[in-house]
């Protein structure tokens, strides 16, 4: 096993405001260095004087080191296939990490910290910063708060946790520290890395090519990274037939479980079980009193009933029915029961047959309202990047299609903004849930916009130039 013994220097503490002057990485394989990197890098901001006087860095120093992007590509190579090891290990790694992150490098790798290994290997020390721990150890340390005498001897000190303790020490913290992923043979972290950490959807590939087995995610790197988690994720011997990942950004989720749920229809991989559509466990639903008043309830809804307006989360079912209230002027207490209405304002003070009439017809409407999803209009969500929105197209509840445009308006001929998709029970599912959701208001970063229903059906309008991008 290779380690990347790693020190920076930074300007402060915090790696959201602070920046690294200097790194320094080691490379050892335990017992001898292979390899040495050290560099000043030019902050982009003043160096406090309170850390110069600790480190003797200064502004001067820096002003014509390279800055983080010029060295990115080399400490990258350096760092990715190896444990990274540093003396409190959180805090070099985070403010590597996010120095890649603001170029827009994914990086994550296995990393161990020296201090807690120190402890583990040589117990009851009163202290174990890189100091004490190294003075006990009779290692010496040249160049104290400079990133190469740290690294130096941190190098050295893991060399000497190996030598006493073994690395199974180390290895066992790599795995429970970060966890233990194991890729499969044909799959490397170049191809990992490539994966970016949006909504998409992944692909897992065969020998021959075909697709194995078809997900979706919202962070298509952290999902595709659960699947090679030795804990987590399938069997090794069944992913090692996975000989490449294949992925396609949706700038959504809802795109993604469309996407999704239209892979695994058409291409049926051998790993993805039979489309499993959400159910609908509960369901608002409207019933009549003896005096023929109507009231509303949330029901759980039994396997195959079409009764009521259904949803497949409790949470999003309240919110819908609240929001049918507020928005319809219906009294909340008569809505429910017919007791308990004290606002001297409300219908209900209105004598028995009057108060029915304005009751029923403002649920009757609310529920009108609610279901009224029988025309054409388009879900509009987040694309793949800021110039783009993503489009779903829906008619009389099938979803027709979708795709990503940069321009829409209302009278937007949708058959030139998607990509037209055969209408299957999953996808029909997928956006009526979704539906549901934005009217009861829990589904954020989603509009509805309704068609002219000219537009629908004219072939006139056809020839209205829209692009379809894919
Ligand atoms: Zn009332």
């Amino acid at each position: 096993m290779l380690y990347a013994v790693v020190d920076i220097e930074t300007t402060g503490g915090m790696p959201g405001n602070s920046r690294i002057t200097e790194v320094c990485v080691v490379v050892t394989d335990g017992k001898n260095i292979k390899q040495r990197f050290e560099t000043l890098l030019n902050p982009g901001v003043p160096i406090p004087s309170g850390i110069t006087t600790l480190t003797g860095i200064d502004d001067a120093m820096v002003a014509a080191a390279p800055v983080f992007a010029d060295i990115a590509q080399e400490l990258h190579h350096l760092l990715h296939d190896k444990i990274f090891v540093a003396h409190n290990v959180n805090f070099d790694y985070s403010f590597i990490h996010r120095e890649f992150e603001h170029l827009g490098l994914p990086f994550s790798v296995q990393k161990v910290c020296s201090a807690k290994a120190a402890r583990k290997a040589f117990p009851g020390q009163r202290s174990y910063s890189l100091g004490n721990i190294c003075a006990h150890l009779q290692i010496e340390i040249h160049n104290r708060h400079r990133a190469g005498g740290d690294a130096d001897a941190t190098a050295t000190l893991l060399e000497r946790i190996i030598a006493f303790a073994g690395e199974e020490i180390l290895l066992e913290m790599a795995g429970r520290s970060s966890r233990q992923i194991t890729l499969p043979p044909g799959i490397e972290w170049a191809d990992i890395e490539k994966l970016p950490a949006t909504p998409g959807v992944y692909y897992f590939l065969g020998n021959t090519g075909k697709p194995l087995y078809v997900g979706k995610a919202i962070n298509l790197r952290k999902r595709v990274i659960q699947h090679f988690d030795r804990k987590r994720g399938k069997s090794a011997l069944q992913l090692e037939q996975v000989k490449a990942i294949d992925f396609e950004e949706t700038g959504s989720e809802l795109m993604a479980l469309l996407v999704e749920a239209e892979a695994i229809h058409r291409l049926w991989p051998a790993w993805n079980k039979a489309g499993k559509l959400p159910s609908n466990r509960y369901a608002i639903v409207h019933y009549p009193t003896a005096e023929g008043e109507l009231r509303l309830q949330i029901a759980r809804r039994s396997r195959g009933s079409a009764a009521g307006i259904p949803f497949s989360r409790l949470g999003d079912a309240k919110a819908a029915l609240s929001k049918m209230i507020s928005e319809n002027g219906i009294c909340a207490s008569r809505a429910f029961s017919n007791k308990g209405c004290k606002d001297p304002t409300c219908y209900c003070q209105e004598s028995a047959e009057a108060r029915k009439g304005i009751h029923n017809a403002r649920i009757e409407q609310a529920l009108e309202s609610h279901l009224k999803i029988n025309e054409a209009f388009l879900i509009l969500c987040r694309g793949r990047n800021e110039e783009e929105t993503g489009v779903v197209y829906m008619r009389n509840g099938a979803v027709c299609g979708w795709g990503y445009a940069d321009e829409i308006h209302a009278n937007s001929d949708p058959e030139f903004l998607v990509k037209k998709i055969p209408d299957i029970a999953s996808t029909r599912a997928i956006a009526g849930m979704f539906l549901r959701r934005m009217l009861a208001g829990t589904a954020y970063g989603y509009n509805l916009m309704s068609l002219e229903k000219e537009m629908v059906t004219s072939k006139e309008s056809k020839k209205k130039k829209s692009t379809i991008k894919n």
